[in-house]
């Protein structure tokens, strides 16, 4: 069973973050519920500082769809380098022209 505590815990390197009490939220389109902000507060984590937000309903549970995030949103396939290195081309090529200008191939 899923509880706030794991939830609070930071996506990034699941280390329990602070519930900053004084940015709770009402939510107003669930009465009752209101989101909570969780900071990580792990200095070696890239999300040090860095706010994310939970959905807590009037009875205390929290939406599923929140608890399952590790699983809605699998690691992408290892597929090498070509993904990235087609991003990083793109990149360039929409850098070099100062503009995310595409040659027409028809001329
Ligand atoms: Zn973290």
């Amino acid at each position: 069973m899923t509880t706030l505590e794991e939830a609070k815990r930071c996506p990034r390197c699941e280390e329990p973050g602070e519930h900053v009490a004084a940015e709770d939220r009402a939510l107003r389109s669930i009465r009752g519920a209101k989101v909570i902000k969780i900071y990580c507060r792990n200095q070696r984590c890239k999300w040090y500082n860095t706010p994310w937000t939970i959905q807590v309903n009037s009875n205390g549970t929290i939406p599923l769809a929140l608890l399952n995030r590790d699983k809605k949103f699998p690691k992408l396939p290892n597929r090498g380098n070509s993904v990235v290195e087609n991003l990083t081309r793109q990149v360039e090529l929409e850098t070099k022209t100062g503009g995310a200008e595409i040659n027409n191939p028809n001329g």
